[in-house]
């Protein structure tokens, strides 16, 4: 049995069924579950101060692609569209290989877990030269992350008029093949998994209907969730309009795209209808707010799908297309661009708050994560709200106003990865050193 108490917390905001904020109290972590939380407890074995600090549920990332920390800033993509964007890049990805997929994920989530992230799903659906989603499962097991990793797809190469060169595509019975492999070596549905696998076509424009239909099937087999990315911008509804005669939503819910086990990135162009048809069916949505406004795809309508009950989750969306990983920063923006669209009052900093952890649990289905609550799996951040940053406020627990952007403690599944704003399961340093070399590498 391993034991710690986190003591003396100034405020600890729960996001359990309540909404609870609490302060002054002390937590109970046992075996990666959280088996107490109240005032005056005492333990025999190790105790944490969380004096001066703020603590929330681990933050919940939705959606990602680690692999690109590798082409961040890339100077050919930093002023395109979406398209355009993925032509540049193409070509630089189709270079990759096991060692690139491996370290560029160390970053990834190394970057997520210092901004507060105790899960993140990631979204890999290039395989060149070997690569494999094992890369990334060993990377996320080596840093401690909860990882819910999705084995991607693209199946339509340039001569086929799709999108990516075709030294990208793969056979689409490879790609089935290589997923059920994929689930059955790794996917965990246990209560307190470390690692589930989803099935995760890259998108309606660089895969087949038929890939589409087929993944849907093997993933209701196998239970396991599905996810793609749908109506980014207004290409991409230009596209499903041209290409498929009709509307994004409704190309999803005829391939069988809709349902609790089911989340979709981006969402900025939905309309009315197919906010309905999320909510109606229980779809989720990986809302990735620094990405659709580096690459200029407009602002999700995440209040009317708040207020219609769709699940709604926070992603940072791939290094290439943000170029930061910053999960917390990544909740203000959220808020910031709601606030933009729809007034001051969208959308509060606890409301925000919320999205990013509880939310991005629901949109999971990790109803044991994103709350801090008896029984729950203990993944906790602790933000220091001592420091310059928080120093005037009026309501430190408002973090997302007024707080710190790297988390001070960080626990996952009761196991501190972050400790006083460091790494502490990799040696990090020698990881960010491996990783500009590479990207050297991929420039010369
Ligand atoms: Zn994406």
């Amino acid at each position: 049995m391993t034991e710690l108490l986190l003591k003396n917390a100034d405020t600890v905001l729960t996001m359990d069924d309540d909404r609870r904020e609490l302060s002054a109290v002390n937590i109970r972590l046992r075996d990666g579950v959280i088996t107490e939380i109240g005032t005056d407890l005492e333990t025999s074995g190790e105790t944490l101060s969380a004096r001066g600090c703020v603590v929330t549920p681990g933050l919940v990332n939705t959606h990602h692609h680690l692999y690109q920390s590798l082409t961040r800033a890339v100077p050919g993509g930093q002023d395109a569209l979406l398209f355009g964007w993925l032509q540049t890049l193409y070509p630089i990805w189709s270079r990759f290989g096991p060692e690139e997929m491996f370290v560029s994920a160390q970053i990834g989530l190394a970057e997520l877990a210092l901004s507060g992230c105790t899960l993140s799903s990631d979204h890999l659906y290039l395989y060149p030269n070997g690569a494999r989603l094992d890369d990334t499962i060993a990377a996320a097991r080596e840093i401690g992350l909860r990882f819910h990793p999705t084995r991607g797809s693209m199946s339509i190469g340039e001569s086929d008029g799709g999108l990516p060169p075709d030294s990208l595509v793969a056979r689409e019975a490879d790609i089935l093949e290589d997923c059920i492999r994929v689930v059955d070596a790794f996917h965990d549905s246990s209560e307190g998994a470390m690692v589930r696998v989803g099935i995760a076509p890259c998108s309606p424009f660089s895969v087949s209907r038929e890939l589409m239909r087929d993944a849907a099937l093997l993933a209701r087999d196998k239970k396991v969730m599905l996810h793609t990315h749908l109506a980014e911008n207004d290409e991409d509804i230009r596209y499903s309009q041209e290409k498929f005669g009709c509307r994004p939503g409704q190309y999803a819910e005829d391939l069988g795209w809709t349902g609790p086990d089911v989340w979709h990135a981006h969402c900025v162009k939905l309309d009315d209808r197919e906010i309905r048809l999320f909510a109606d069916s229980g779809t989720g949505v990986a809302h990735c707010p620094c990405s659709n406004c580096r690459l200029g795809s407009g602002i999700a309508p995440v209040r009317a799908m708040r207020d219609a009950r769709v699940k709604v989750g926070l992603g940072v969306d791939g290094s290439a297309s943000n170029d930061a990983g910053n999960l917390v920063l990544e909740a203000r923006q959220s808020m910031l661009l709601q606030r933009v669209a729809n007034g001051a009052d969208a959308m509060s900093a606890r409301e925000a708050l919320e999205i990013a952890t509880r939310g991005g649990a629901d949109v999971l289905n990790r109803p044991d994560c994103g709350r801090l609550a008896v029984g729950k799996r203990a993944d906790i951040a602790l933000w220091d709200v001592s420091g310059v940053e928080s120093a005037g406020s009026w309501d430190p627990a408002a973090v997302l106003l007024a707080g710190p952007t790297r988390v001070k403690h960080l626990f996952v599944e009761g196991r501190q990865v972050v400790k006083d704003s460091h790494i502490a399961t990799i040696d990090l340093p020698r990881v960010i050193e491996r990783q500009n070399r590479l990207a050297r590498k991929l420039q010369s």
